[in-house]
């Protein structure tokens, strides 16, 4: 393998490290997805037959019709589904061609593993082919109704980042959550036409830059420009995710500019509830350093007892996510309170997807789309990798 020169000696070093064998390669075909992680409950419901495997010997333990709802808990033997209590520590559930299996409400594709940890909670994975998992990611991830082009760009980056996932975390119990700290997945339940067409439509594509797998992040709007990836951690600085990109294409957004205000008393209790504690009366609130994109790096905030140093993902965390919706804000202290003026949300790594909708819009191709927000990078069939060792770029 030879490496691109221009990158850092700390990336070789991972790429050397992360060049793996073929044999040793999981299958991309398919991806685990928690659907539940420490919980001490989950509610069960099987539509149609079904088989209950031992998970650690294979074995079937149990064969039936359906399963009416049950809560299913760990107990000292193994588990309890409902009444019946099952003398393992995990099992698998495989339900026949037509059945459905529906846990909290939300209906999966594929096959579940449910695991008692140690603590008595409950892990449990959906085991899906990562087309399916796609179909049910990609209608949390973006509108139904924007044009084709855009939702075929974002299947892709999607389709990229649980490639990526699954062979970053091949030790780990699972790849991806189920929440938005992956990818929102909302199983069959949520899957609709336009962005299950997206996803046939490019089954198999992926992107990758010079030969090398790397995480595709996205996100709703960048608010102007994009952001640098090693604000996901130092090993993210990769090429593809240079930022930077001037964006003026996502001004429709709803969330390309926001304002919110915070009084001093609302800064001074949310410190108090959280994990910083309390610094005293707020004297002030300031950026005092961006990200070369402009995003607030680190925000300084005064009080009478002390001065605190967050990053713009801290004051995201302490106000809300959904309160100060990205990094890309100005803060103007106004007397009594500190008027957040901000634009975008989300991160503001790799795909702005706003920014996506209003190329489609202007007829470019998903491929022009993804050249753009991940420079340097090629369509490759996610075939191809099970032919040659994949290096992965960024990560630990
Ligand atoms: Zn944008």
């Amino acid at each position: 393998m030879r490496p691109p020169l221009l990158l850092g000696a700390a990336l070789l070093i991972a790429m050397a490290a992360a060049a793996r064998p073929a044999a040793a390669q999981p299958n991309p075909g398919w991806i685990r997805v928690a659907i539940a992680r420490n919980d001490p409950q989950v509610t069960l419901q099987i539509l149609g037959r079904y088989t209950l495997f031992a998970l650690h010997t294979g074995h079937a333990i149990h064969q039936a019709p359906r399963l009416l709802s049950v809560p299913v808990r760990g107990v000292p033997q193994g588990l309890a589904l409902g009444e019946q209590i099952v003398p393992f520590l995990g099992v698998r559930i495989e339900p026949a061609r037509d059945a459905a299996i529906n846990v909290n409400g939300r209906r999966l594709r594929g096959t579940i593993e449910i695991v008692r940890q140690k603590d008595m909670t409950l892990l449990v994975v959906n085991h899906i082919a990562l087309e399916d998992y796609l179909r049910g990611v990609l209608s949390k991830e973006a509108p139904d109704y924007w044009p084709e082009e855009a939702l075929n760009a974002i299947a892709i980056a999607a389709r990229t980042y649980a490639v990526y996932q699954r062979f970053s975390k091949e030790a780990k119990d699972y790849d991806v959550t189920a929440d938005v700290m992956s990818q929102d997945y909302g199983g069959k339940t949520a899957e609709k036409v336009a962005t299950s067409r997206a996803v046939k439509a490019t089954t198999d594509w992926i992107v990758m830059y010079r030969g090398a797998l790397f995480p595709t992040f996205y996100h709703s709007t960048c608010g102007g420009v994009t952001e640098n990836g090693r604000v996901m951690g130092s090993s993210y600085a990769l090429p593809p995710l240079v930022g930077g990109i001037v964006c003026r294409l996502c001004t429709s957004s709803p969330f390309y500019s926001w304002q919110r205000r915070l009084t001093r008393a609302d800064v001074a209790w949310a410190l108090r509830k959280s994990r910083h504690g309390s610094i005293g009366t707020v004297r002030s609130m300031e950026v005092t350093r961006r990200t070369a994109a402009g995003r607030a790096q680190t925000v300084t905030i005064r009080g009478a007892l002390r001065t605190l140093a967050l990053s713009g993902y801290d004051v995201r965390a302490l106000f809300g996510f959904e309160r100060i919706r990205s990094p890309l804000f100005t803060v103007v202290d106004a007397g009594d309170a500190f008027v957040i003026d901000g634009h975008g949300w989300g991160h503001g790594v790799g795909l702005c997807q706003w920014g996506a909708a209003e190329l489609a819009r202007r007829g470019f191709s998903a491929r022009e789309i993804l050249s753009y927000y991940y420079p340097g990078t090629e369509l490759v069939n996610v075939q191809a990798l099970s032919q040659q060792p994949i290096v992965l770029l960024g990560g630990s």
